[in-house]
């Protein structure tokens, strides 16, 4: 089974208006005609107008970093999936460590905006990953096994979705799992969501945690990882667009 590989890049809470048209500018630009990647940028929430404007007619794609779970209503601060689709995005992150941790972000929290984002006829990217201690103590194929069930929403379809494998000790630290232990975790995560969707050939399984141009080609090239979610590296063009052209 082909799956198409997925290259998103995560620029968490950075960019002002000028840089985050800039970098989506030289992205649009920089990408080669006939990539073997799908590219795709989730920039701020404030920024999704602006850079939706500068990708418009290119074929990278425009994602937003979390929603609400609910459709519209009471909830000041918050935006919608509908609102993210009205932008032109097509994907949102839901559940990534950071809000898991920052925001108290449950399983149960993660599965309804999960769901809000497929009602909404987006393509959601639900994160799960163990902490360091958890990888210590010899838990982290268990930890990220519940994590899938409990994130999965009902409705979801193994091309519908897309799950992101991110070791919370290897964001923003440089340190990433040897490549076996992500192959033999990804295997892992394909043969649970497969239980829970009903089959996970079509599934995409990204890697997020350290990616970064000189260690790209070794993480894509295994069976079971089908693309990549970039946090720092995604914020210059340069770095994303060789992690891009290193997927097979
Ligand atoms: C992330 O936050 O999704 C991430 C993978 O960050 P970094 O690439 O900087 O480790």
């Amino acid at each position: 089974m082909t799956r198409r590989a997925l290259i998103a890049g995560n620029w968490k809470m950075n960019m002002l208006r000028a840089g985050g048209e800039a970098l989506a500018a030289a992205l649009t630009s920089g990408i080669k005609p006939g990539a073997s990647a799908d590219l795709l940028v989730c920039p701020p929430a404030t920024l999704l107008a602006p850079v939706s404007a500068v990708l418009a007619d290119s074929s990278v794609a425009l994602g937003a970093q979390d929603c609400h779970m609910n459709e519209a209503g009471a909830h000041t601060g918050d935006i919608s999936a509908a609102m993210i689709k009205d932008l032109g995005a097509a994907y949102v992150i839901v559940g990534h460590s950071e809000r898991r941790a920052d925001h108290a972000e449950s399983d149960v929290i993660v599965r309804a905006k999960a769901a809000a984002v497929l009602a909404a006829g987006l393509t959601p990217i639900i994160c799960v990953g163990e902490t360091e201690a958890e990888r210590d103590a010899g838990e982290a194929e268990t930890i990220v096994g519940k994590q899938i069930r409990g994130s999965v929403p009902e409705a979801a379809a193994e091309d519908t979705i897309v799950i992101a494998y991110e070791p919370v000790w290897a964001i923003g630290t440089g340190r990433t799992p040897t490549v076996d232990d992500i192959a033999a975790m990804h295997a892992h995560m394909r043969q649970v969501a497969g239980n829970v969707l009903g089959g996970a050939d079509k599934l995409r399984l990204l890697y997020g945690g350290s990616v970064k141009p000189g260690n790209a080609v070794e993480i894509l090239a295994l069976e079971d990882v089908d693309g990549a979610l970039v946090g720092g590296a995604s914020l210059k063009a340069e770095d994303f667009l060789a992690i891009a052209a290193a997927a097979p």
